[in-house]
């Protein structure tokens, strides 16, 4: 018998209704002929509640503490899922993580799964069970829950399909992968394939159509995915290892990304160890520092840029502050306008020319941009937000995306 795991995502198990047409659908598959392992998120908006009911209490939760209340959202939908699935006549039984064996590191709110003891997940699909398993939580070494990071319920799909060694399916609120973010370029098109390395750049670059730790585990053990709508039979997009039967196109995808600020320190006396005292006060702090550019040393100085997520603006600024103490001319920009395009595609590593016309686009159209990175499959920029609108167009019609 086939083993599949499928995973619905929080807007298609938003309300009871949905929650009734997608018992449906995995009874379907059911009486195909499979195992069926089915992984939901929480309803709706309900793990954004969670988190804002926790903000009103204090304004830094303690992250042990959120990941209790926040996995909570994920147990709501299994048990009303299963309690449908019976009532449809289909024997279930819902899980959570920890009860499906998902084993994680104690890193709470980004954990990580370190193991999945499997047996009982396979025992309950040998009775004919639907086991329905609340996604993106597990259980840490001290027995506390955890969860995997916004998005994780992809992960827990994806994990558990390469323990089950079959595939993984990820129903969701649009019809596939596509070269672009629809909401972002609404002209944009829908892709049949895309490779695990692609997948994994864009995801990690602001795709969130897939969670990037789920490609990273699906590309690790050949796990196929599939991507497609919660509400209909049309055709997704499969993810896969990349094989001569698909296109290896300059550029597969462009992804959007508002979460970061730039930041700029001015003035610091030029002098390498300087540099690496800076970035190493924020590596300690974990500040995750994405793209980095210095200017040339003009009278002794030196000026630095950044980009940092977002939501580490309170301690970026309390670490600039404390670097005063060391170099007391310098002052710190913050600039929290900044939008990160990048573009991906494995056709990159042999045809050059892709940042000439970026860089065209955005001189012929004043598009400023600050700073610029790249890999062997991937060009970033960061430019000011209220050029992001024109540049998607512009670089999508470029590149027919
Ligand atoms: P779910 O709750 O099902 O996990 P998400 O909101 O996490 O759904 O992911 C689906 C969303 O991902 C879509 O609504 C879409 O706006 C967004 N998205 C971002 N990049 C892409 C892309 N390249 N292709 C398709 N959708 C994308
Ligand atoms: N409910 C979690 C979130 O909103 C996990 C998920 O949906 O994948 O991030
Ligand atoms: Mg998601």
């Amino acid at each position: 018998m086939t083993t599949i795991v499928q995973k619905y995502g929080g807007t298609s198990i938003g309300t009871i209704d949905n929650i009734k047409s997608v018992a449906k659908r995995i009874i379907k598959r059911k009486k195909q002929g499979n195992n069926v392992v089915v992984v939901v998120s929480a309803m709706g908006k309900s793990t954004d509640n969670l988190i804002n009911m926790a903000k009103e209490v204090t304004k830094e939760p303690c992250k042990r503490e959120l990941d209790m209340l926040v996995s909570t959202g994920e147990q709501v939908t299994i048990s009303l899922l299963s309690m449908t699935l019976k009532e449809m006549g289909y024997d279930s039984i819902s899980l959570t993580g920890f009860q499906a064996g998902i084993v994680t590191n104690d890193i709470h709110t980004k954990a990580k799964i370190s193991d999945i003891d499997i047996k009982k997940v396979n025992n309950y699909l040998n009775d004919g069970k639907i086991v329905v398993v609340a996604g993106f939580q597990g259980i840490n070494n001290k027995g506390d829950i955890t969860t995997l990071g916004r998005g994780g319920s992809d992960t827990t799909a994806v994990a558990l399909a390469a323990k089950l060694n079959s595939s993984c399916e990820i129903y969701t609120d649009v019809d596939g992968v596509y070269s672009v973010d629809p909401r972002q370029y609404p002209n944009s098109k829908k892709l049949d394939y895309i490779c695990y390395e692609e997948m994994l750049e864009m995801a990690s670059l602001g795709a969130n159509i897939m969670e990037s730790r789920a490609v990273e585990i699906g590309q690790k053990y050949c796990v196929p995915i599939y991507v497609a709508l919660s509400t209909s039979e049309k055709k997704g997009t499969y993810i896969k290892e990349f094989d001569n039967t698909m296109e290896e196109k300059v550029i597969t995808g462009l992804t959007v990304s508002d979460d970061d600020l730039m930041v700029t320190i001015n003035n610091i006396p030029y002098d390498n160890k300087n540099i690496s005292l800076i970035f190493q006060k924020l590596a300690e702090n974990s500040v995750n520092i994405d793209m980095i550019s210095q200017t040339a040393p003009t009278n002794g100085y030196i000026n630095v840029s950044f980009t940092a997520p977002e939501d580490s603006i309170n301690l970026i600024k309390r670490l600039t502050e404390s670097f005063k103490e060391k170099f007391k001319d310098i002052n710190t920009e913050i600039q929290k306008d900044i939008t990160k395009i990048s573009v991906v595609g494995l056709g990159m590593r042999d045809v050059p020319g892709v940042a000439a016309k970026i860089f065209k686009i955005f001189s012929e159209n004043n598009i400023e941009f600050k700073l610029v990175t790249t890999s062997e499959i991937r060009i970033s920029y960061a430019i000011n937000t209220e050029g992001k609108c024109s540049a998607v167009k512009l670089i999508s019609e470029e590149f027919n995306l």
